[in-house]
């Protein structure tokens, strides 16, 4: 595993406004050895560590999250915006940069003899990782690691969550 995967990462200045540089993590899921790679990555770094679930957050959390459950063997939860999973769920807001957002899982899926790996592609500010990981421990389950594709550490995120007692790996950071 020797790919250069900051290299498959494309950046498009602008988006989604004036003076965002967006990290577009397409370019390197289109790329067969970069997601496989990807996904092995965070996969090999929790091996072995009695995960039952991987949790990815919507949307681009359940393309790497997806790959990372099936690579470990073990269930995966997805975490959707409000309102979009059809049975009884529990819900956690956020606070955005403007307004407050909701996350959701279903009310039955994770309990207190579960442990549970978040994925998403990418952490900033840390606010949508937080949420997603209290969600988690409301329900009793054990949710003290997180992974991402992608660290903005000057966002403090990563640094956030690890106050949290979350341990954080990520495979590229942009400064
Ligand atoms: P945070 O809550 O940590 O500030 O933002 C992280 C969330 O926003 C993640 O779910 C991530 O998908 C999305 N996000 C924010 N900025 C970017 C970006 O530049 N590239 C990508 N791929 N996702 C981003």
């Amino acid at each position: 595993m020797s790919l250069d995967l900051k290299a498959l990462v494309r950046t498009i200045p602008d988006y989604p406004k004036p003076g965002i540089l967006f990290r577009d993590i397409t370019t390197l899921i289109e790329h067969p050895e970069g997601f496989r790679e990807s996904v092995e990555r965070i996969a090999a770094a929790h091996r072995g560590m009695g995960f039952t679930h991987v949790a990815g957050i919507e949307a681009r959390g359940f393309i790497f999250g997806a790959g990372v459950a099936i690579a470990l063997g073990v269930g995966f939860v997805p975490v959707r915006k409000r309102g979009k999973l059809p049975g009884q769920t529990i819900g956690q807001n956020y606070v955005l940069e403007y307004g407050v957002d909701t996350i959701e899982i279903h009310a039955d899926v994770l309990s207190n003899v579960h442990k549970v790996l978040l994925v998403d592609d990418l952490i900033a500010t840390g606010g949508t990782a937080i949420a997603a990981v209290n969600l988690m421990r409301r329900t009793g389950a054990i949710c003290d690691n997180a992974a991402f594709v992608i660290d903005l550490p000057e966002l403090g995120g990563a640094a956030k969550l690890e106050s949290e007692g979350v341990r954080v790996e990520s495979l590229i950071s942009f400064e």
